[in-house]
This record gives structure tokens, sequence and C-alpha cells, in this order.
């Protein structure tokens, strides 16, 4: 860990413990801060207040005072999930006093650069593919954010040798204010978390602080098929490095149907990559590029990228199953991510869809049904699903009772050479607590069968 002075006998308030006020409140402490940390559960029911009390922390817990501010405070920490509309946030800012999330605190305790990566989707795979190759290529990679373990708390372990790769939402870098990240991806920008944001424009201006704070000693790599985001890049200091898979980028990554160029030269087969599908051969070629730039050995990524099957529940292959294979992405909670998933497969398709119904209409999916020869629809959308499949000439449909049993319709409904995929396009929660839930029962299934 860095020896950062500036936070001694600083007054800092830690808003919201989970697993990341835990350890903010922690350094901070052991900065020389005066921490104060306030949690709405009660204090009897939290083992981490009672934690941090012992450790001598200032904890208010329960309750949020509504004089909490009075006291001084010169910086706050808060958790990524609390909105800017809550009361002590707003007072906060109304008072200029500092908002951070644990990752700017992470950043300036790190002894470790950083590679970021943020955007609308692609991010747990990207920065799962990064960390794997770097990890193979012995470049002591360490993972931190969303996925895995607390950024602050990486970055205390972290030395010189390391390079942390962190994934990043929209909510965590709003928390930034010097956040600098050695290399920042954008991998892409859609419409999302705008009940969070407000605007798309709020958005996108969060994920575009993940590039915010770069110089020319650093690298942004980002999507140059989408323009909102060239447009942004045009306007950083540091070195770019556009990715793209419909064109050949002289300065960047990009790839035809065969190869992978960097910088316009060939680089790389692509025959040998395991993951499917347009939208992970943009997450591919985001994350060979950072790892080029970290000096990664070509070898090494080839040996990760011909095994890496996708990240479990995010199109991931489970097994072959007399020649068809099957393929969990359960993680699709949306129509956008099941189009990405329809979209990478050119063989026959017997799909497994349904669940929460938020009332939202399936026609987004319409023109990737074309290669859908059946469908088994569950949940509450199941009926729907049935009839949009129906009116897309899809001539196979069942409603099944939940994904065990979808399983069980969708076997012999299938041939050789097809692909049974579970991308359900809405929530889980009207059976299933989780989609990792929802996709641990689909795998157990296919292990049955
Ligand atoms: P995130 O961490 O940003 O949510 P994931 O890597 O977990 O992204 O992927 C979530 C889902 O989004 C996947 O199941 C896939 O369907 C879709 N997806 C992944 N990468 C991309 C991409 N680059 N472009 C569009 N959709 C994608």
């Amino acid at each position: 860990m860095k020896n950062y002075t500036d936070l001694q006998h600083k007054k800092v308030l830690v808003l919201g413990l989970a697993k990341s006020g835990v350890a903010a409140a922690e350094i901070l402490h052991e900065l020389g801060a005066f921490v104060t940390v306030n949690d709405s559960k009660p204090f009897d029911e939290s083992p981490d207040a009672q934690g941090l009390l012992q450790k001598g922390i200032t904890v208010i817990c329960g309750r949020h005072p509504e004089d909490l501010l009075d006291e001084g405070f010169e910086l706050v920490v808060k958790n990524p999930g609390i909105p800017y509309s809550n009361r002590i946030v707003a007072d906060a800012i109304s008072r200029e006093i500092p908002v951070w999330t644990e990752i700017e605190l992470a950043y300036l305790i790190s002894e470790a650069p950083f590679i970021g990566i943020t955007g609308s989707n692609g991010k747990t795979t990207t920065t799962t593919l990064i960390f794997d190759m770097l990890n193979k290529g012995n470049k002591n990679p360490l993972i931190a954010g969303n996925i895995g373990t607390v950024a602050c708390g990486v970055a205390k372990e972290a030395t010189q040798d390391h390079v942390i790769v962190t994934e990043l939402s929209s909510f965590q870098l709003m928390g930034t204010q010097t956040f600098k990240p050695k290399i920042a991806i954008l991998t892409n920008l859609y419409d999302a978390h705008l009940d969070y944001h407000g605007t798309f424009d709020n958005y996108a201006q969060a994920k575009f602080a993940v590039a915010r704070n770069q110089d020319s000693s650093d690298y942004f790599i980002y999507n140059a098929d989408q323009s909102i985001v060239a447009d942004y890049a045009a306007r950083s200091n540091a070195q770019k490095i556009p990715f793209s898979v419909s064109s050949r980028t002289e300065n960047g990554i990009s790839a035809d149907d065969t190869m992978i160029y960097w910088q316009g030269e060939p680089y790389m087969e692509r025959a040998n990559i395991a993951l499917p599908g347009k939208h992970n051969l943009e997450n591919i070629l985001a994350a060979v590029a950072a790892c080029i730039l970290i000096g990664c050995e070509k070898e090494k990524m080839e040996e990760v990228l011909a095994t890496f099957g996708g990240v479990r529940h995010r199109t991931q292959f489970v097994r072959e199953w007399n020649g068809r294979k099957i393929y969990n992405d359960s993680k699709a909670t949306n129509c956008l991510a099941t189009k990405s998933a329809l979209d990478a497969f050119q063989v026959p398709v017997i799909l497994l869809a349904g669940g929460l119904d938020r009332g939202h209409s399936f026609e987004e999916l319409r023109p990737c049904m074309h290669h859908v020869k059946g469908v088994v629809a569950f949940g509450e959308t199941g009926l729907r699903f049935v009839e949009f499949a129906k009116s897309c000439g899809v001539s196979q449909t069942v409603i099944a009772q939940n994904v065990e049993d979808a399983v069980h319709y969708a076997a012999p409904m299938s041939a050789e050479g097809d692909v049974i995929l579970l991308s359900p396009a809405c929530a889980s929660w009207d059976q299933y607590d989780s989609f990792e839930i929802r996709g641990d029962v689909f795998i157990d299934a296919v292990m049955k069968l």
C-alpha cells in the first residue's frame, strides 16, 4: 500500500456498509482518518458494524440522523448502490463535500497500475478474459471490483509488480475524482440504468469518466463502431486504441472472418477461438489489445482463447450432448442480451426463454429469430413468448413449468448439429431468486441428460 498521507486526521463519513464499506472504513482508519460509518441496519444485527467499532471506528447504525453532516466531515465515501438523490449524499454535494466510491480510494493507495473496464455490456467477460490471459502470461494480475473482491481491499495488497484488472460500473465511476487507469476500456454504450442516471447523457458521462483523467502515458481502448464512443474518444488525451469488428483500424485492433489485426497487420488466427458471437469478438479484441499493451505473449493469449468458454451464465458453453452444443446465457435478462446470444449462432437453435413479466415486448428479437427452430418458454411470460415465436414462424413451441422442465422438452426437439440455448430475455425473479440460480438449475438439468 502506498504511504498516502492526505487523509490523515480528516473526518470521513462512510455511507453504507456491506463488503465495500467495511473495506473502505478499515483502510481509511489505517490511513489515519477519523472515520464514522453510517448504515441502515441496526447495530445488533450487524456483525460488520460491531467489528468496526472494536477497531475504534465510530458507528451509527439503524438510523440516518438529520444533522449527520453538521459534524464537519471533509469527505464522504458511499456505497456505489446509494443514489445521488439520497438525502445525505445530496446534502454533502450541496455543502461541496467530495463524495467518492471506494474505487477512488483504491486508486490512491495502490502501488499497482489499473486496467479499468466499463461499458453497458461485456464488462465481466472482458475483465475475466484479460485476467486469465495475463495470468497465463505470468503478468501478476489481480482481479477487483464487481466480480471477486472489493477494489480497495485488493489495492491494499498490490505491489508494483502487479496489475489490477477491475470491472467498473457507472455507479462506481461517478464517485471518482483522480482515478486514472493505465489502460481504460469502454466496451459499448447502450440505454441502461436510466432509472438511476435520469438521462442517457448522464449515463454516458459516468462511463466516460473511466478515461477522463488519462494523459499521453495512458491508453484508451474503445469501441470505434459506436459513433458516440468514437466521438468522445477523439477528445481523449490518452493514446487511442480503437477496436472494430467492421473495419480495419490502422492504430488499433480489428478482425475479419479469419484473422485479428493489430495496428493493421495480421496478428492472430480466429480459427481456434472458442467463444462464439460477434459481441464476444468485440470483448476479445478489447482484451487482446490490453494484454498486448501489458506485454503478454501471444501464445499465452491463444492458449486461453482456445479454451475460454465464456463466464458462467454468459453464453457459457455447458456441454456437447449427442452432437448438440448446449449454452447457458441465464444472464440475458433483457432482449438486447438475448439478441447478442442468438446472433452468435448460425446453426438451428432451440431457444429456452421467458421469466418475469415487465410488460416488455419481444419485437426486438424478431430479426434474429430466423434460425430458431424451436422455442420452449416458461415463467410469467411463457405464453406471450410462445405467441411471439409463432408469429416469427417458429414451428415447434411448447410451454414448460420451469427451466428444468424446459430442458426435457428441448432435448427431443433438437437434432444433431443444433444449439440448445437458455437465453431468457427476462429477469428470473418470478421463479428464481437470481439469474445465477436459474442458470445453475439449467446446468444441473443439462448435465443429467
Ligand atoms: P456485463 O458485466 O457488462 O453485464 P457480461 O460480460 O456479464 O457483461 O455479459 C452480459 C450479457 O451481455 C451476455 O450474456 C451477453 O449476452 C451480452 N454481451 C456481452 N458482451 C457484449 C458486447 N460486447 N456487446 C453486446 N452484448 C454483449
